[in-house]
């Protein structure tokens, strides 16, 4: 059966929104508790909901000059059309949690940052050094994107691969899972102490990998996967991170283990060498061709 690849966001206006406050959870994580503004018109969609993120690095008043459809190519070359300096930082992030209003507090969504790189060699990258520095009352801009991972592709068994930056997503796809959902999640991480545990369902196996400094990111996971025996026939694959993990964890399953294209749902969330966004509207506003 032919399911759509991706499952398209409720709503995908462009809501203000501010840090209400930040936590430092571990060595290479930053949560940013974001809430207030338009916060109430965000529709919460669980699994590993994404959006784009606008940080205000050049100061507030490039917020103001975000086009509505920013995301989209037309209003992506307005976007750019914002003087260096002033416009906004873009990058994609994962709902890690969303609450809804209380009767104590408005609706909050959690986003965990991976701090990477160095701010003294400028290695960090804007959104990194962002979340590492950033201060309740500042606001940002976020356009939702929806699901890569369809659940409409099977919930029951699921095969879930993906380095630190996948883990929020990974995370929320298990808070998503039926209770009696099984498979495994191999996720690979800098150091120990960023293994962020996570609920999951019982069936479900996580296996931390942790990464030495001098590994490549991603090839731990690849490793691992290539080593695993597969769940159970059918079930759904969900593979994010590095670039070449996701798109080789897709190539070994479908190329090399017989698994359907249709039943695997990959995301390069960020590439070795190269600063976001690598996104196919980025790309094809720079006049490269869409892959
Ligand atoms: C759908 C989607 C969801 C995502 N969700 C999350 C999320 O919830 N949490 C999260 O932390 N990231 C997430 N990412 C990844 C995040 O968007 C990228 O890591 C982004 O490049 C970070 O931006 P930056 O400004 O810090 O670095 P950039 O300016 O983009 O890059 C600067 C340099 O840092 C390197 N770099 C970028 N990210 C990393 C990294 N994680 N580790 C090591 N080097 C890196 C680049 O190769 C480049 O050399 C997601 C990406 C996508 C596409």
């Amino acid at each position: 059966m032919a399911y759509s690849k991706l499952v398209k966001p409720l709503s995908s206006e462009l809501l203000h929104l501010t840090v209400l406050r930040s936590e430092r959870l571990a060595p290479h994580w930053v949560r940013v508790t974001l809430g207030g503004g338009d916060i109430e018109r965000f529709r919460p969609m669980g699994f590993d909901q994404w959006f784009r993120l606008f940080l205000p690095i050049g100061g507030e008043a490039g917020l103001d000059r975000v086009p509505a459809k920013a995301n989209k190519i037309f209003g992506y070359l307005k976007f750019l059309r914002i003087p260096d300096g002033e416009r906004p930082v873009m990058r994609n992030y994962s709902v890690r949690a969303h609450r809804p209003a209380s009767a104590d507090a408005g609706a909050e969504i959690d986003v965990d940052f991976v701090l990477h790189g160095s701010a003294a060699d400028g290695t960090a990258g804007p959104a990194s050094r962002w979340a590492e520095t950033c201060r309740p009352g500042e606001h940002v801009l976020i356009i939702d994107e929806g699901l890569t991972f369809n659940p409409e592709r099977g919930t029951d068994r699921v095969l879930l691969v993906g380095d630190e930056t996948a883990l929020p997503a990974i995370s929320s796809i298990c808070a998503s899972l039926p209770a009696e959902a099984e498979g495994i999640a191999l996720l690979e991480v800098p150091s120990a102490d960023d293994a962020l545990d996570f609920p999951h369902p019982d069936g479900v196996e996580v296996r931390w990998l942790v990464r030495p400094h001098s590994t490549t990111p991603g090839t731990l996971a690849l490793g691992a996967l290539r080593e695993s025996a597969l769940p159970r026939h059918p079930f759904h694959a969900y593979a994010a991170g590095e670039q070449s993990l996701a798109s080789g964890a897709r190539k070994h399953l479908v190329g090399e283990r017989g698994v359907d294209k249709g039943a695997v749902s990959f995301c390069g969330y960020w590439k070795l060498g190269a600063a976001s966004p690598a996104s196919k509207t980025a790309r094809e506003a720079a006049g490269e061709k869409a892959a």
